[in-house]
């Protein structure tokens, strides 16, 4: 699978598409991408038919109902095997078009053009689509990789400074398991990366999807390696759960959850005192953390419990072990738990 990734590279798309056997393009966006970046990619492929279908934007439109809706125009439109699809948003836009085109036909070719930058560090990368069903976030969906990702760094400058700081979580995420360098260069530039910076955007992107990449071809199906992806996430994903995912966006909770998982590793003795306050400074100053009740700490931890990560009962924590660094541990003291959440340390 081609990742491209530049500024302005989108002409590169035309060139890819007249090289392939299609006929047709049918491009799944939401309102926000449509108003700001449909004429420019439509700019891109102009030799082609094109059909466009436009998603409300946000989490709540990541539905059966709204995949249903989609399955009815391709139907209505005659859309066939020549056709490509191609995802053009973040991440919402991109799991739930990545599983149509899983689906539709037994499966149709489809491109992501990413434009957020959790989607364009995360999302894109990795083959897993979906949707959420009853409350609970991506239980229906496929591995479906798409023939290639094309990533234009310059889709960030409109992006709002949250959906900036959920990304870098991933990115800060990238630099803590696998590239120590990374994650100091973030630090070191942070106001460059909230100031839109493409340079300095291009250096993260480019390093960060270097990494996933890497990671996602050595365990495509996510049955061993990828687990250490999941650092951050133990913790995090309780967190947005506990608060119904409307709280924090999935990247914050993410930055939360290392957090109080470094303190775990330093109080087991992984890491040195030195490392882990660098780490909880630099994350502190992007996201404050949460004391957290004893009673609230319980339903977090039962939260826990029904991690798809968990073995035998236990609740299993990727952690910090060196600069860099991560180790998978499958069995964590409850204790050490509770003392991390209740943040009194900080
Ligand atoms: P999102 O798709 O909801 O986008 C966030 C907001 O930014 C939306 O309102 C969107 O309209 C807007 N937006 C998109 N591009 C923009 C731009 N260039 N300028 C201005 N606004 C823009 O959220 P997200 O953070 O991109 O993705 C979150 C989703 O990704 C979650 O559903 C999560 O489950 C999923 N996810 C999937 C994977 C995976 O491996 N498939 C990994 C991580 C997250
Ligand atoms: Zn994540």
């Amino acid at each position: 699978m081609n990742i491209y990734i530049g500024k302005n590279n989108l002409c590169n798309l035309g060139t890819y598409l007249s090289d392939s056997s299609i006929h047709r393009l049918y491009i799944i966006t939401d309102e926000t991408v449509n108003d700001l970046y449909m004429e420019y990619l439509k700019s891109s492929v102009d030799d082609f038919n094109t059909y466009v279908y436009i998603l409300p934007p946000g989490e709540e439109n990541k539905s059966i109902d709204n995949v249903l809706s989609i399955y009815d125009d391709l139907i209505g439109k005659g859309i066939d095997r020549k056709t490509l699809i191609l995802s053009f948003g973040g991440g919402v836009v991109g799991d739930m078009t990545g599983f149509v085109a899983s689906t539709y036909k037994r499966g149709l070719r489809y491109l992501q053009i990413p434009t957020t930058l959790l989607a364009q560090v995360d999302s894109s990368i990795g083959g897993k689509t979906g949707f959420d069903y009853k409350g609970i976030k991506n239980i229906i969906g496929s591995f479906y990789f798409p023939e290639a990702i094309f990533t234009d760094v310059t889709f960030l400058k409109s992006l709002p400074k949250r959906e900036i700081t959920c990304g870098l979580g991933e990115v800060f995420k990238y630099g803590l398991i696998e590239d120590y360098n990374l994650f100091q260069f973030a630090k070191d530039n942070l106001d460059y990366i909230y100031s839109k910076d493409l340079d300095t955007l291009m250096s993260i992107v480019d390093r960060s999807v270097a990494i996933k990449k890497n990671i996602v071809s050595r365990d495509r199906y996510d049955v061993g390696l990828r687990n250490i992806l999941n650092f951050g996430h133990t913790i995090g994903h309780s967190i947005e759960a506990f608060y119904d995912f409307n709280k924090f966006n999935h990247g914050e909770a993410v930055i939360l959850g290392m957090m109080y998982e470094f303190y775990m590793a330093l109080e087991l003795g992984l890491i040195e005192k030195e490392y882990f306050q660098e780490v909880f400074h630099t994350l502190n100053s992007i996201l404050s953390p949460i004391l957290f009740s004893q009673k609230e700490i319980e339903e977090l931890i039962d939260i826990m419990r029904n991690d798809k990560k968990n073995v035998d009962n236990n609740i299993v924590f990727v952690l910090p072990v060196d600069k860099g660094k991560v180790h998978v541990f499958y069995s964590i003291e409850e204790d050490l738990i509770v003392k991390a959440l209740k943040g009194d340390w900080f």
